[in-house]
């Protein structure tokens, strides 16, 4: 991608420069300018989905056999590989992740679209057991268009959760990611065009979520939205495909508590819980952004992770030691700020962080240091509401039974960990605790072959697994009659 030009965007297969506003984006570890380009219009919306319609109607994708179709999909894998380097320094450059995240990033968007080309030729319809004279099928067709909506926060890889069973499914998609990091996107269009993937079934409208999205979610043609982001924004698109009666799926925010029992491993629960936090500067839907900690371990544990966090590598991303990177923009980090406020006025003690590095890069970009508050109590705001930033908040607690019920005593349930040595403990918590995601022992990682979702605010539906392809299909019976006879009930009429 030449970012010494004003971008194209991707309207229906077409590329072209888009209708609407011009703007820049900007690396937020600097604040300097990326590259320019001009936002989808409603216009563009309107050709992209028109387009969409025709390449599903008239293309032969949905038509191709499984195989074929997971053919172009495994060679969209290989090429993002090829490109990985490319690809990591452009989302780099996007949303100003540490250089080691957005290659890990790259990797995973190109194992999503090996998976989901594998899920494709792998789909089995079934043949159900038979109540009658007839044989009876499942069968699962695609819906036509569908529209993805993406936050900031992990560009390419979460376009290409939504995108790779999308299109496996045989549908065409049209993607609207973040305004502000539309780059990864584009080059991931890019590279669907070069494996073969039928012009017109892939769009990328960059521009404001409020006018783009929404137009996107009215839509008529438009058969299902994944989206992923805030969980009021999840609640507004899933009011508007209430009337339209569509298919939702949500991937939304979250507060997730992470546990340290007192038999934890302390060598593995402090990293676990500094990795779960302050890995991608906290701005992750994930995040273990609520610490409770077993009260005879709290003061040595809460020692050893100040320790800890004031160690992390905060710094220019594209150093291949960094640890944390900047917050994606001004307003992020001030939004960041406020709640750090709240926090200590609410009551809360500073432990560490809570402040804007100075000096060098650190000037300009959107950096703020990792941030640890105790103190409070889980009904204060600061432990109720998602911050999507490097901030801690860490509580003592003394038996497991008021532990479950401060953990699960949250709106959101998208993830939740654990750190201890007793198996059974660890089992029992981990099936009570109200979660999409339970992690024992670990935190934060992923896999493709396993579903993700939320429960509550945290969000509808599941990503990911075999069975994410489904997501984008509709279901359907078939009776084959097997009479011999006319259906008895109707009255014989001769000729
Ligand atoms: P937002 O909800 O503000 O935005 C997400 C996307 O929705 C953006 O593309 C945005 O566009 C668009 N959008 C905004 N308003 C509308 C609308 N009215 N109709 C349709 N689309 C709209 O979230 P953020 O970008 O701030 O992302 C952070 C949030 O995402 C956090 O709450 C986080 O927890 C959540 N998230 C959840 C994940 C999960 O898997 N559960 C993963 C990652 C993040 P615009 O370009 O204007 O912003």
């Amino acid at each position: 991608m030449r970012l010494d030009q004003l971008q194209p965007i991707c309207v229906a297969g077409e590329w072209r420069l888009g209708t609407g506003a011009r703007y820049a984006t900007l690396y937020p570890a600097t604040g300097e300018a990326v590259t320019e380009l001009h936002a989808a219009s409603a216009d563009d919306v309107e050709a992209a989905i028109a387009g969409a319609h025709q390449a599903f109607l008239h293309s032969g994708w949905a038509q191709r056999k499984p195989h074929e179709r997971a053919a172009v999909l495994y060679r969209v894998a290989q090429l993002i590989r090829e490109q990985s380097e490319e690809l990591a320094q452009l989302q780099r450059l996007d949303n100003g992740k540490p250089i080691k995240e957005t290659r890990a990033l790259v990797a995973s968007a190109a194992g999503t679209f090996q998976f989901f080309a594998a899920a494709c030729e792998t789909l089995e319809e079934v043949i159900t057991p038979s109540r009658g004279d007839f044989v009876t099928m499942s069968v699962y067709e695609p819906m036509g268009v569908v529209a993805a909506i993406t936050p900031w926060n992990s560009p390419i890889a979460s376009e290409a959760q939504k995108m790779a069973p999308a299109l496996a499914a045989g549908n065409a998609v049209v993607v609207k990611p973040a305004e502000i990091t539309p780059l990864a996107a584009l080059a991931l269009a890019r590279i669907c065009d070069e494996a073969g993937v039928p012009k017109g079934l892939i769009s990328i409208l960059p521009g404001k979520g409020s006018v783009i999205g929404d137009l996107l979610t009215r839509h008529p043609l438009v058969k299902r939205v994944s989206f992923t982001g805030g969980t009021s924004t999840g609640k507004h698109i899933a009011r508007i495909a209430a009337d339209k009666m569509m298919p939702v799926s949500m991937e939304l925010g979250g507060k997730s508590p992470t546990i340290v029992l007192d038999d934890a491993d302390l060598d593995h629960a402090v990293a676990g819980v500094l990795y779960g936090i302050f890995s991608s500067s906290g701005e992750s839907c994930i995040a273990g952004s609520r610490l409770f900690v077993a009260r005879p371990l709290y003061e040595q544990f809460m020692q050893r992770l100040v320790t800890g966090a004031r160690a992390i590598r905060i710094g220019d991303p594209a150093d291949e030691h960094t640890l944390m990177g900047p917050l994606i923009s001004a307003a992020h980090r001030q939004s960041v700020e406020r709640y750090v406020d709240l926090g200590l006025s609410e009551g809360g003690q500073l432990l560490t962080g809570g402040e804007r590095p100075s000096g060098g890069i650190f000037d300009q970009g959107y950096f703020y240091t990792p941030t640890i508050i105790a103190g409070l109590g889980n009904s204060a705001r600061l432990c109720q509401e998602e911050v999507f930033g490097p901030v801690l908040v860490a509580m003592p607690f003394d038996d497991e039974a008021e532990l479950l019920a401060q953990a699960n005593d949250s709106t959101y349930a998208l993830a939740a960990g654990i750190w201890s040595r007793d198996f059974q403990r660890a089992w029992r918590l981990g099936r009570a605790l109200q979660a999409g995601t339970v992690w024992i022992n670990t935190y934060k990682q992923f896999s493709i072959s396993t579903p993700f979702g939320g429960w509550r605010d945290s969000g509808l539906g599941r990503e990911k697994g075999r069975l994410g392809i489904l997501q984008y299909m509709e279901q359907k019976s078939l009776y084959w009659g097997l009479n011999q006879q006319p259906i008895a009930w109707a009255p014989a009429v001769q000729e």
